[in-house]
This record gives structure tokens, sequence and C-alpha cells, in this order.
């Protein structure tokens, strides 16, 4: 299937072209992808082409013999490795050696290309262990996920240090980088990737599940699955990559759990396989190997950590080694001390409530998942009105009674799904996702009407209290609109329903302007 070539798409491979250099393919990859296409003599000239270059077949053999492709017997020479693993198989395990080759010198100041070899090979053995677990079966997975991400080295190629320094301002997601991408250059890692192999003359079953690697929803329905996999592979090689990897892993399995039905001690073995198998590979590659510890290891380490929460680390360790059904275990103990830990960093003390920190992490996830379907999100600011006085008049006891009440009050009061936080003083905001501006409209309302009826006992007196309400709506039409500027139109909204006489929402659009 080809790719649509509407007008937008080939604009686009313009732009590419003219503003970057895109290299030309490696004259191995060339002959190999040529004696593949003309299928009949393909086995003997693969054989052939490999087998005039030692130091690749003896790298190639490596790779076959690590038991990522099949498990059996040892492979001992070129034309064995081809019947028992096919063409294919061999065909992209030898272009990912030329092509990662081809682009290894460290010439480039600033990019980090052992780092991003390193991980491009854990993506694509993660690509090949989690296919082979869903029961997906797809040759040109492994190759498609190594170079998944390969328009990155291209666009730090040309630009260098401008895309170095881009590089270091993005936030831990993707869409973050996706956007700054293309508000920088006018096109995206994954669009320059496709490009670049698209004109090596790729096949569609690789460049186009690059295309779309974060966004596999997007994709053309025969390309999905492979999009979807090279999506899954890059988060989990992530585990082994990035910082946070134990928070990474909790994220993923439940993903796999919940779309899969992987159960953990399935996650566990494919997350450890993924290390054991990257490290073999990594020597293949002439990457320091030995550097990618297994998952179950690493939750070993991590429980040394919650020894100062009064785990038991040593009975821990021990439970972990015992058996699969222990471990099993003891990942629960660490999960739950893990949640417990983040309970407390992400909670106000009096409310029990979220805090400021959890509300803003919160704005920014649910924004973003609100661009990534297209859907909407609201955010309410409310701030009681005249509360000094409460506290004046009956006491700050008194006061904090108050709050505990309106913060009882509007948790009953919304969806398991909204997020109600504490965001300063006497100051509360709640985020609904999912929720249109006509949506909010009608909640906000209700909201300050169920505020103004909370009673307070306080020393024998009744006190009540009236709230003053900001509400906005972040939707698929608010381009541009960053969480600051969601979080800058309810306050001003907030502050208009002050200044018109308080116990009031005011619903304000975001705009730009601001
Ligand atoms: P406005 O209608 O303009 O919002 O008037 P206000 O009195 O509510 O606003 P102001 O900002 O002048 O005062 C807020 C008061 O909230 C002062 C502060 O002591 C009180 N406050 C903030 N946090 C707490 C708390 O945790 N407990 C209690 N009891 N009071 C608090
Ligand atoms: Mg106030
Ligand atoms: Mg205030």
């Amino acid at each position: 299937m080809k790719m649509q070539t509407n007008e937008k798409y080939r604009d686009l491979q313009q732009l590419i072209k003219e503003d970057l250099n895109l290299p030309s393919p490696p004259a191995v990859a060339v002959q190999i992808l040529k004696a593949v296409k003309n299928d009949g003599s393909a086995l003997a000239e693969l054989v052939e082409i490999i087998s005039a270059d030692p130091a690749l077949a003896a790298k190639l053999l490596k790779v076959a013999n690590s038991g990522i492709f099949s498990c059996g017997n040892e492979i001992t020479n070129i034309s064995r490795a081809v019947s028992v693993l096919g063409t294919n198989i061999i065909k992209n395990i030898a272009l990912s050696f030329v092509i990662a080759a081809e682009f290894s010198d460290n010439e480039l100041i600033g990019f980090d290309f052992n780092y991003f070899w390193r991980s491009s090979i854990t993506t694509a053995v993660a690509a090949e262990l989690f296919s082979h677990l869903i029961s997906h079966e797809d040759d040109d997975i492994f190759v498609a996920a190594m170079l998944q991400d390969i328009g990155m080295l291209v666009i730090a190629m040309t630009k260098g240090e401008e895309y170095n320094k881009l590089l270091a301002e993005i936030d831990t997601s993707d869409i973050d980088l996706l956007e700054r991408e293309s508000n920088k250059f006018g096109f995206n890692h994954q669009q320059v990737g496709y490009a670049l192999l698209m004109s090596w003359n790729l096949p569609d079953s690789i460049s186009i599940p690059i295309f779309y690697h974060h966004q596999p929803d997007q994709a053309p329905e025969t390309f999905k699955k492979a999009a979807e996999i090279n999506s899954y592979a890059y988060h989990l090689s992530t585990i082994y990559t990035k910082i946070g990897g134990a928070e990474k892993a909790r994220l993923i399995k439940q993903k796999m759990a919940e779309q899969y039905h992987i159960d953990e001690v399935q996650a566990a073995e494919l997350l450890d396989n993924i290390a054991i198998k990257s490290n073999k590979l990594l020597a293949a590659f002439d990457l320091d190997p030995d550097e990618i510890k297994p998952y179950s290891q690493l939750l070993q380490e991590a429980n040394a950590e919650l020894a100062k929460l009064n785990l038991s680390s040593e009975q821990l360790i021990l439970e972990i080694k015992e058996s699969k059904e222990l471990a099993q275990r003891a990942t629960r103990k660490l999960l739950d001390a893990n949640n417990r830990l983040k309970e407390l960093v992400y909670r106000d003390g009096l409310t029990g409530l979220y805090n400021h920190r959890f509300f803003q992490e919160s704005l920014s996830n649910e924004i973003a998942r609100a661009i990534r379907y297209q859907s909407s999100v609201s955010l309410i600011l409310f701030d009681i009105d005249f509360f000094k006085v409460v506290n004046d008049t009956y006491g700050h006891p008194a006061g904090d009674l108050v709050l505990m009440n309106i913060a009882k009050a509007v948790t009953n009061a919304v969806r398991p799904c909204d997020i109600v936080a504490r965001y300063g003083g006497e100051e509360f905001a709640v985020i609904l996702p999912e929720t249109n501006a006509a949506g909010v409209k009608v909640f906000a309302a209700r909201l300050r009407r169920c505020i103004e009826g909370i009673a307070t006992l306080a020393d024998g007196q009744l006190i009540y209290v009236t709230v003053s309400a900001g509400a906005t709506t972040f939707s698929k039409y608010s381009v541009g609109i960053t969480k600051s500027i969601l979080v800058e139109t309810v306050d001003r909204a907030l502050y208009m329903s002050k200044d018109n006489g308080r116990n009031q929402v005011t619903i304000l659009e975001p705009d730009l302007i601001g």
C-alpha cells in the first residue's frame, strides 16, 4: 500500500529535502535491497554480498545466535542463517548493521551517538520480543523499530547546535518533542525518518510505521499494528535508557495488561529479556555491553532505597530470588510503597486533596491527552469570598474546618476521573477531562450552589461561605494555547467574578493575546 501522496505531503517532502542534507544510502545497503527485490536469486546473492564482508558476516552470526529471532542449534555460517531465519530477516539484520555503521562517526559535536544507537538497539529488541508476545508476525519490525528515530539523527546532522538546544528544552512527553520540531523546522523527526527511508527505497512496511511511531492511531490500517508496536517498543526501551525506569515500567505493564492481558509474570519476563538480549546485541554492534541491567535487578536496587520506608529490604530481595511467584508479590509491595510515597508527595495535608504540584503535572498531562485524542479538557479555579473575615470572626481552626468541608463536598460532586486540587490557601482547582465548554458551565454553576449550601458547625455556630469561580476549556480549536495561557485565563475569570460582586462564575475562552 502506498501512502497518500497528497499535495501537503509532497510539500513536506520538498521542504525536508530543501532544508536537510538527506544522506545517500550506503552502497552495501543498496546491494542488499536490490538482491532481495529480484527474489529468484535472492538467497544466493544475499549470502554472497554478506560473505564478502567478513566483519559483517561475523556480526550477523552473533545476532542470529542471540536467541532473539529463533532458538535452536548454533548457526555457524551465513547460508545456514539465511535458510533458518529467512532472507527477509537476514536482510533486515544486515541493513541495520550497515546503516548503524554509516551513522557512527562521532563528528557531530554534542550528539551522543553511542547513546542513540544503544537506545535504538534496545528499542529494536523490545519490538521483536513484544511482537512475539502478542503473536504479531512481522519480519520488518526489528529494523523499523531500530530506525524509528533516525530522523532525529538526520536533523541533528544539518541543524547541529540548534537541534541540541531544542532537545535540551523538551519535557518528558513525546508529543512535546514533535510539536517543538514542527514549530521550529516545519517538520518532525517522524516525517524526516520517513522521507529518508523512502528516498532509500526501503519498503513501506518499514517507513510508514516510522512515520507514525508516536501517533499509531493515525496510521493507515495496514500499518497500525506495526506503528503501535514501535510505540510500545520505544516506551519499553525507556525503562532502560531514561531515568525513572521503575515508574515507566509500572505504566507500561499496566497498559500491556489492559490492552493485551499480559500478566505480571509475562511482563517481568519480557522486561528482563529485553535487557539480556539487548546486551548481547550491543556487543555485536561494537557498543558498550553489560550496561543494561535486567529489570528484576533494578527492582532489587530500588528496594534498597525503600529500606528507608521500614520495609525489610533483605526479606524483599530474598523473595525476589526465590521464585517468580514471590517476585510478583514483592513487586506489588514495592509498587504499594512507591504509591504511598507518591501520595505523600502529591497530597495536601489539611484537606487530603491533591496539591499544587500534582495539579500542574496533571494539567500538562490532560492537555497532552486532549491534543492526542482531539478532545476537550476544562478547568475551574475558585476562591472563598471574604475568608479572612471567617478566620477573624470564628478563629483559624474554624476556618480550617470550612476548608475541609468544601474539599469533601467538591470531591463528592465530581466524577472519578476529575482532579480536585488545593491550589493555594483558600483557592481550589478542578480539572475536568473530556468536558467541553457547555459541560463546564453547568458543572461550575452546580459547584457554586453546592458550596453555598455547606454549613460548618464551629463553637455552636453555623458558618456559611460563598465562592467566586473562573472557568475555561481547552478544545481541539485551542491551537497554540499553552498550559500557562489556560491558567492565566481561569485566574482572570476568577478575578472578574470577584470584581463583579463575588459568589458567581465567569467563563472565558482562552486566547493567544491574553
Ligand atoms: P476575597 O473575597 O477577596 O478572596 O477575600 P479573602 O478574605 O478571602 O481574601 P484574602 O486573600 O484577603 O484572605 C485569604 C485568607 O485565607 C487569609 C488567610 O489567612 C486565609 N487562609 C489561607 N489558608 C488558610 C488555611 O489553611 N486555614 C485557614 N483557616 N485560613 C487560611
Ligand atoms: Mg478569598
Ligand atoms: Mg485568595
